[in-house]
C-alpha cells in the first residue's frame, strides 16, 4: 500500500488537480461548479463532473487510437481521470466549423454560418486580461509557445476537429466550436491535456432544429436556457453509445 497522501495542486473553475504517488501522474477531479463570462456567473450543474469526466475519458481515449497523443490515463472513478503531468501551455486553442459565441459579437457574422474551412484561433489563458484573442505576431511577441509549436498545435487542432466531427455525427450531433488545452511533458513532448467536454464544445441536436431547443452544452446554462443537466446527460448517453458501437 502507498502511504501516499495527495496534495491539492491546484484548483481551478471547474477542476481541482491532485498528487499521486507518482509524480509523473496526477488526478483530476471534476466539480459540478460551472462559471460562465469570465466566472462573473456562476452555479452548479448537478451532476456535471461525472459526465464531464465521462465523456472527456471516451473522447481522449478514442483520439489517441486515432494518433493524437494525450494526458489520458484512465478514470477511476465517474468524477476522477489520471492524467500523464503536464505542463499546461497558456494558450486557449479555439476550432470553429460554424460561426457562433465570440466569433459572432468580434466580425458580425451570424450565429450559424457554416465556414468555409475550420479556423483555428488562439487565446491567452489569463483570466485578469480576460483571454484575449491572440495574433500569431502576438504569440511570436509574448514567446509563450514556438513559432513551430504553434504550427504543430494548429496541425494537431485540425486533426482532432477532423476526427470529433466525425465522432459527433454518428451521435447525431454538430460540433460548432471546442476549446482545447494543451501541455508538454518532461522531455518537451506536446500532448492534448485539460478536457473536452459540454463546457468545452459547442453542440447542437441535429433532430431538432429550434435554434434554443438544440443546444446541448454549456449555452443553456450561459443564456439560462434551462434543462442544462438533461443535456449535458443526453450527450453523455449518444456518446457512450457510439463508443460502445466503435468497439463492437
Ligand atoms: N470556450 C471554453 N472556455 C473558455 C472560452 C471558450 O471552453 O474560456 C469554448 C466555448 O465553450 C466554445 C468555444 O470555446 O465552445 C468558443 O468560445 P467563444 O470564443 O465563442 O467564446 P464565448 O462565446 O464562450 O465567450
Amino acid at each position: 500500500m502507498s502511504d501516499h497522501q495527495p496534495q491539492k495542486m491546484y484548483e481551478g473553475k471547474a477542476k481541482i488537480l491532485y498528487s499521486t504517488a507518482d509524480p509523473e501522474v496526477l488526478l483530476t477531479y471534476f466539480k459540478d461548479d460551472a462559471t460562465a463570462f469570465n466566472a462573473q456567473k456562476k452555479g452548479t450543474i448537478s451532476g456535471k463532473g461525472e459526465v464531464n469526466c465521462t465523456i472527456a475519458s471516451v473522447l481522449l481515449k478514442w483520439l489517441e487510437t486515432k494518433g493524437i497523443p494525450t494526458h489520458f490515463i484512465d478514470q477511476p472513478k465517474p468524477d476522477e481521470m489520471l492524467v500523464k503531468a503536464v505542463t499546461i501551455l497558456p494558450v486557449e486553442v479555439v476550432v470553429r466549423n460554424i460561426a457562433a459565441g465570440s466569433l459572432c459579437k468580434q466580425t458580425g457574422l451570424e450565429q450559424g454560418t457554416v465556414l468555409p474551412n475550420p479556423l483555428v484561433e488562439f487565446f491567452l489563458k489569463d483570466d485578469d486580461l480576460g483571454d484575449p484573442l491572440l495574433t500569431r505576431d502576438r504569440l511570436a511577441l509574448l514567446n509563450i509557445v514556438t513559432p513551430e509549436q504553434v504550427q504543430e498545435l494548429t496541425n494537431y487542432a485540425l486533426k482532432i476537429n477532423a476526427l470529433m466531427q466525425e465522432f459527433f455525427t454518428s451521435c447525431d450531433i454538430t460540433l460548432v466550436d471546442f476549446k482545447i488545452e494543451f501541455g508538454t511533458d518532461k522531455n518537451g513532448v506536446i500532448l492534448l491535456a485539460d478536457e473536452i467536454s459540454p463546457d468545452t464544445c459547442r453542440l447542437w441536436d441535429n433532430t431538432i432544429t429550434d435554434a434554443n431547443a438544440r443546444v446541448m452544452d454549456k449555452d443553456r446554462f450561459r443564456k439560462d436556457l434551462g434543462n442544462v443537466e438533461d443535456a449535458y446527460q443526453a450527450v453523455q448517453t449518444r456518446v457512450l453509445d457510439q463508443a460502445k458501437a466503435l468497439m463492437a
